[in-house]
């Protein structure tokens, strides 16, 4: 028997490819990505004492942002992500166990999930698994992997090979120091003083993936802190640092707006051009934005 002509035999195939490419899922802005780094219990003038010039030319930097009450590493990174207060959110306990379940609320990471995006979480503390659903694999990094050199260089290499919307990593030893030795002290500030360093490397890795202009580094705290705690309202503890890089970034600013911590979750959607909730109490820091984004 006679095949049919070759036309004939490849169109079945071609359909199928079509059918295939049309269910596939499409990506947010699969171009774009945010980068979160949260350096827990950086004091914001502890980190603008050490960032260099360097750095300060490709920044878009407040010194002045605030976070929220109680000033804990729970409460404030709940409203990073959620882009709401404790008044709304409600979380203002500070200790959790996989047995208390999960943050139901939309956060950053649902939001960029659901709208097709890659999404990796990077924890040096336990507890902070509760910001992420159970279904979303979140990488605890345990001691020794959770020294800060250690955890951006795990977050460069996922940032390389796996390209995702959104890269939120979180660092503890500012926060260690803190506790241990006092805020301000001279071991705390030298963990400080390690920061801008690893920043530049991980953004030099950012440039070599070829995602420089398609990419926002959001890099801010949760808390600062005075003697060896923080949680109150005192400026030394809700005053944290709150920065852009990346291309995405207009460099060389110094932000001189209000910023409250659920900025950094608006701010994240909106340069990754996904709607801003509008129940958020956070707004995109547009001032820090090199390119107006679509999003509210
Ligand atoms: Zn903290």
């Amino acid at each position: 028997m006679r095949q049919p002509p070759r036309l004939l035999r490849t169109i079945p195939a071609l359909l199928l490819l079509l059918l295939v490419l049309q269910a596939a899922p499409v990506p947010a802005r699969q171009a774009r990505a945010v980068v979160v780094l949260s350096f827990d219990g950086v004091r914001a003038d502890a980190l603008q004492g050490a960032w260099p010039e360097v750095l300060r030319g490709q920044a878009a930097a407040s010194w002045s942002a605030r976070t929220v009450l109680p000033s804990l590493t729970l409460p404030a990174h709940v409203s990073m992500v959620s882009g709401v207060g404790p008044e709304v959110h409600g979380v203002r306990f500070n200790d959790w166990t996989p047995e208390m379940g999960r943050l139901t609320l939309p956060t950053i990471f649902t939001r960029v999930r659901g709208a097709g995006g890659g999404v990796v979480v990077l924890l040096a503390k336990p507890k902070l698994r509760f910001l992420v659903p159970a279904d979303l694999p979140a990488e605890w990094l345990a001691f020794p992997r959770h020294r800060q050199a250690a955890v951006l260089d795990v977050a460069a290499q996922r940032f390389r090979q796996e390209r995702p919307a959104l890269l939120f990593v979180h660092v503890a030893d500012p926060d260690d120091a803190g506790h241990r030795h006092g805020w301000m002290s001279a071991p705390y500030l030298a963990v400080v003083r390690e920061i801008p360093a690893l920043v530049e490397r991980f953004l030099a890795q950012v440039r070599a993936a070829g995602a420089w202009e398609q990419t926002l580094l959001l890099l801010t705290s949760d808390h600062g802190g005075h003697g060896v705690v923080h949680g109150s309202g005192r400026p030394e503890d809700v005053t944290i640092p709150w920065i852009a890089m990346g291309g995405l970034a207009r460099a060389g600013v110094e932000l001189t707006q209000p910023i409250m911590i659920y900025d950094t979750a608006a701010t994240t959607l909106a340069a990754l051009e996904l709607q801003v909730p509008p129940q958020w109490q956070g707004r995109p820091v547009r001032e820090a934005l090199a390119a107006a984004p679509t999003g509210r």
